[in-house]
């Protein structure tokens, strides 16, 4: 038997209704904060991703040359592209611009829960403007679009890479050593990160500064530890926040994000529940556009983990509601089926669902079927009740049966 591919999975009828029960709260959410979509393709050129992802994105690439030669790739992010698709089509549009967008993105990753080699992304983007009150904007779009979600337990931090960025330049550290040593701090892999950092040229005890740096986590007291402009921009944004009534994210030097592209301020979500694979949202902002041909300009964006937001939201015991079929019509004889299809063309051209037996069945398995598939009603068709133009309704909840007039059929379902 073939299966779908390893780290892949199949999205079944229940489980769709619910991700896209879930995404129109993001989609809503993102065009309440004033953004828009946009769709890019689902692979680009290789190049792309290369150029500034950072070491893990790059391993993790699934890349190929098309038929004509060409060093593709499946995107495993969407940034990147939504930045590309910037320089190519909207570089002298008003800015700032305000973009979201929703799909999947492949990472040759080792399978887990939480973990897979294709999922999906919902992202959003401001290109354009580089203040506080831009990363206040961002911060607070994600920010909501878990509350309205309606997850409970989660928890969000901010940091400044511009802190890490100057210290490690600060002890040595040259500018091409710096995304792998990043990388290794963002997961607090110390005991990996000091060998890389030795061979850059960094002692021991500027090593544990700023392994110490990454682990200072709190309120705005922390702020006190920065020198420079991060402690004043990072006390900006959480002002702008708190003007916005959002509540405030934890402060986290040791917020670092796995891209390599990000410059200044940078954050993440978490739901604690999910264990290893907790983190639900990472951002920041960034500049990549002069990387793809355009100018200098600078963006801030996030993009949330959608398989993982449903996973945390399932292990709360969230629900949403059931899409459900109105209407299931019956014949009980095959001479009146056709007058059975023109009730259900009658009542779908007034926006009822109905569902048809297709397969000549018994009336008890029919009814079977009908309630299998979650049907409110059926609608039985018989020659006899036909005489008067009506026909039976069994309301599937209560198991009540009435007869009905064809004429009143539609009010009788939709009164409901
Ligand atoms: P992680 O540290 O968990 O690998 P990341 O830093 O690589 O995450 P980003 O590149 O910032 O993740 O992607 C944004 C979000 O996409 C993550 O916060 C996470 O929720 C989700 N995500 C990333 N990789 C995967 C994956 N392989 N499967 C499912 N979701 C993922
Ligand atoms: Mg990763």
């Amino acid at each position: 038997m073939i299966q779908s591919p390893r780290g892949t999975r199949d999205l079944l009828p229940s489980e769709m209704e619910r991700r896209r029960f879930y995404e129109g709260i993001l989609r809503n959410t993102a065009q309440r904060y004033g953004f828009r979509e946009i769709q890019t393709p689902i692979f680009e050129e290789a190049e792309l991703f290369i150029l500034r992802s950072g070491p893990n994105i790059i391993n993790e690439l699934y890349a190929f040359k098309d038929k004509g030669g060409r060093d593709l790739a499946l995107r495993p992010e969407m940034t990147a592209p939504a930045i590309r698709a910037f320089v190519n089509n909207m570089s002298n549009d008003p800015k700032p611009i305000k973009i979201f967008y929703f799909g999947q993105c492949f990472r040759y990753e080792r399978p887990q829960s939480g973990r897979y080699r294709e999922f999906f992304q919902f992202g959003a983007e401001i290109i354009g403007t580089a203040t506080p009150q831009t990363d206040a904007e961002v911060i607070a779009t994600a920010l909501d679009m878990v509350k309205a979600l309606g997850l409970k337990e989660y928890k969000a931090r901010i940091g400044h890479i511009g802190v890490l960025r100057r210290e490690l330049a600060q002890v040595g550290v040259a500018a091409e050593k710096m995304p792998e040593i990043l990388q290794k701090l963002d997961k607090k892999l110390y005991e990996e990160a000091w060998p890389l950092m030795e061979a850059a040229g960094v002692g021991r005890e500027d090593a544990d500064a700023i392994f110490d740096l990454t682990g200072t986590v709190g309120g705005n007291e922390v702020l006190g530890r920065i020198s420079g402009g991060e402690s004043e921009y990072l006390r900006q944004v959480l002002s702008y926040l708190s003007a916005m009534g959002i509540d405030a994210p934890e402060i986290d030097l040791g917020v670092v994000r796995g891209l390599d592209y990000y410059t200044g301020v940078v954050f993440e979500i978490e739901a604690p529940a999910l264990g290893a694979e907790k983190q639900i949202c990472g951002g920041g902002s960034y500049t990549l556009s002069e990387l793809f041909g355009g100018e200098k300009v600078f963006s801030t964006g996030f993009a949330i983990g959608f398989d993982r937001v449903l996973l945390a939201l399932e292990k709360e015991g969230a629900s949403c509601p059931g899409r459900k079929i109105d209407a299931y019509i019956v014949a009980a004889s095959c001479d009146v089926t056709p007058k059975a299809f023109e009730i259900a063309g009658m009542l779908r051209r007034n926006g009822i669902s109905a569902d048809i037996d297709l397969a000549d069945r018994k009336m008890a398995k029919a009814m079977k079927h009908a309630s299998s598939i979650g049907s409110r009603y059926t609608v039985i068709v018989g020659s006899e009740d036909l005489k008067n133009d009506s026909v039976t309704l069994r309301d599937m909840t209560s198991g009540e049966q009435k007869t009905v007039k064809i004429s009143g059929l539609l009010a009788e379902i939709r009164d409901h």
